[in-house]
């Protein structure tokens, strides 16, 4: 069955832009995954359709109309896919969270512009709301499409390799380990001696030590959470 997504938006041709291309552009040739972008202009209020208004309480910028977002959302048939809205005010994403969505049908994602969305209908509309980083892009469709570009290569049939969905940063908890590939001298520096050894063994134990070594180095925060759960001593603070 096709993994549907829809994006709400008021800029439709930024879709799907840079997923038309490579593997993710040839599974959507192949109908594994499709998107809809649909144009919230087309819900806007009087003959210029006007999608947002100043915000009460004063201050800079526009805000978007909870009628206008509502009446589009409640136009697509939602089919038991989640509501999902880009935002720097949501929960940060996660692997986890692209996991969940891309085993489900697919997503309606709900694109942002100006200050962002009316707060009342991200209420009525059970919204999910989650950001790509704490920076601020000018509108939701860049990170729409982080998102999509994330969910849609772990569709089976869209990634080469299927094992690199389950080998790569965050699978478990941690960042991967470093790449190497030929040649094994470059510029004076050295591919590391085991990697050349044929001992896979050896090898595996040094991936898992490099890769507990640059989260605990890297993002103490997943080194934290690894640690706990895997009921480790977390030792005093990270150095
Ligand atoms: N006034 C908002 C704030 O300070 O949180 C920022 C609005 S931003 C200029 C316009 C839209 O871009 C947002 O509504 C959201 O859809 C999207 N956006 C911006 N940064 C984002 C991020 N880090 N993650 C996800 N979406 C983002």
């Amino acid at each position: 069955m096709t993994w549907r997504a829809t994006a709400l938006t008021l800029f439709p041709d930024m879709f799907p832009g840079p997923l038309g291309q490579s593997l993710a552009g040839r599974a959507l040739e192949q109908g594994v995954w499709s998107v809809e972008a649909r144009s919230l202009r087309d819900y806007g209020i009087g003959r210029h359709r006007v999608v947002d208004d100043t915000p009460f309480g004063g201050g800079a910028g526009m805000v978007m109309r909870p009628d206008v977002v509502s009446a589009a959302i409640r136009d697509v048939g939602r089919a038991g896919r989640p509501l999902v809205y880009p935002t720097p005010r949501g929960r940060p994403l996660r692997q986890d969270d692209v996991r969940r969505y891309a085993a489900g049908p697919g997503l309606v994602l709900l694109c942002g512009r100006y200050e962002g969305i009316d707060e009342r209908v991200l209420e009525a509309e059970q919204v999910e709301q989650v950001s790509i980083g704490d920076y601020i892009l000018s509108g939701g469709e860049m990170a729409a499409l982080v998102l999509l570009d994330s969910c849609v290569r772990l569709i089976p049939g869209v990634m080469g390799s299927e094992a690199s969905g389950t080998e790569e940063s965050f699978s478990d908890g941690l960042l991967e380990y470093p790449h190497y590939t030929k040649p094994a001298s470059w510029e004076g520096r050295d591919v590391p001696d085991i990697l050349l050894s044929g001992h896979h063994a050896a090898i595996a134990g040094w991936r898992q030590t490099e890769s507990e070594t640059a989260t605990r180095m890297r993002r103490p925060d997943l080194w934290a959470a690894h640690l706990a759960r895997t009921g480790q001593d977390t030792g005093g603070p990270v150095s």
